[in-house]
């Protein structure tokens, strides 16, 4: 089957289409390449096209003989989206409605759907299960949450099948060494802490280390993008093989403070990094971690990933065997 995979140039697009790929599924990627790289596409064709423009999302869908969608174009810097709102609710939820309204005019019925743990906002506790309440607070979180609610209502009224994927902390590289994480600009904690210790980079800030947490600094669930590409493929075969329409948490269960991060890539670096302590980031809670439960029990999925050391090596393993990994800037 053709799945057409949106955003498929991206870095969690990129290692899904692998994925796809590997589980006999055809790739078709749909990219504007305005964060994506062209040479992230390699397992099936690229259409280069931007989701503005519903014509060309048309004749993708019935050119490639489309099967079902695997979605993940969309802004994804919370900080930009508290200062420019209309660029996020223009891309996220605009064009996101085009790309719906086409699926329904050519009668494809599956889509897969990157969303957020983002939209939980400040949750009430950890870990965070599905049914916690969801209220954003950055505009990102909101065109997510709106994002999950066209589904749900596409769903009832034309007989949309869709899942709804909440990762937590996207983090890691092909293990192979293929795909990595190459963002521009970047604002990830991971791949800053590797360049720092490669002095690509000035020393890493460490936002807040005032935290009601046991070292002070935020906790986050770093799930790898391996797990969460396998996630895709199997969240796309239980909607084929007729199974019910939910959202799911991605995530491995377990917290990693920023502090144990910065640990992480010092040993897998075998050198110091150099970090400095900074103010807390506006907007980001002390601690962030998913109950995945769920996801096992529907996808029969479960993080392979659990040690934030080995996540970390193959984000390292990527870093310093690929120029196209070092910052433009
Ligand atoms: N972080 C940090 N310094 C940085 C970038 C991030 O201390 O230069 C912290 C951030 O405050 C958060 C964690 O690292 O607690 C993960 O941040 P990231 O931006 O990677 O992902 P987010 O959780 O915001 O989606």
């Amino acid at each position: 089957m053709n799945v057409l995979v949106v955003g498929g140039a991206g870095y969690i697009g990129s290692h899904t289409a692998k994925a796809l790929h590997r589980a006999g599924f055809t790739p078709v990627v749909f990219d504007n390449l305005s964060y994506g790289h062209r040479w992230a596409v390699r397992w099936g064709p690229l259409v280069e096209a931007d989701l503005a423009d519903k014509a060309a999302i048309l004749e993708a869908l019935q050119g490639h003989r489309i099967g079902a969608v695997i979605h993940f174009a969309a802004n994804a810097y919370v900080g930009e989206s508290m200062e420019n709102p209309a660029k996020y609710f223009r891309n996220n939820v605009a064009n996101m409605l085009n790309l719906l309204e086409a699926l329904v005019e050519t009668g494809v019925r599956h889509i897969v759907f990157s969303s957020s743990c983002a939209t939980y906002g400040i949750p009430q506790s950890v870990p965070i299960r599905e049914d916690f309440p969801q209220n954003p607070i950055n505009p990102y979180g909101e065109t997510k949450l709106v994002g999950e609610k066209m589904l749900k209502w596409f769903g009832g009224a034309y007989g949309l099948g869709w899942m709804a994927l909440r990762y937590f902390n996207a983090s890691g590289a092909d293990p192979e060494g293929e795909l990595g994480e190459v963002h521009d600009p970047e604002t990830h904690l991971i791949p800053l802490v590797i360049d720092a210790a490669l002095g690509r980079r000035p020393p890493v800030r460490i936002f807040g280390t005032d935290y009601p947490t046991p070292d002070g600094t935020a906790i986050r669930d770093y799930i790898h993008v391996t797990d969460l590409a396998e996630a895709h493929v199997r969240a796309l075969q239980h909607l084929l093989q007729g199974g019910s329409s939910m959202a799911l948490n991605l995530g491995t269960g377990r917290g990693t403070s920023v502090l144990e991060v910065v640990q992480a890539v010092e040993k897998v670096a075998g050198r110091p990094v150099p970090a400095e302590k900074a103010p807390r980031r506006p907007g980001d809670p002390p601690a962030l971690v998913a109950d995945p439960s769920r996801a096992r029990e529907v996808l029969g999925w479960e993080a392979r990933y659990q040690d934030i050391s080995e996540i970390v090596a193959t984000a390292w393993n990527f870093a310093t065997r690929h120029p196209q990994a070092a910052p433009s800037v």
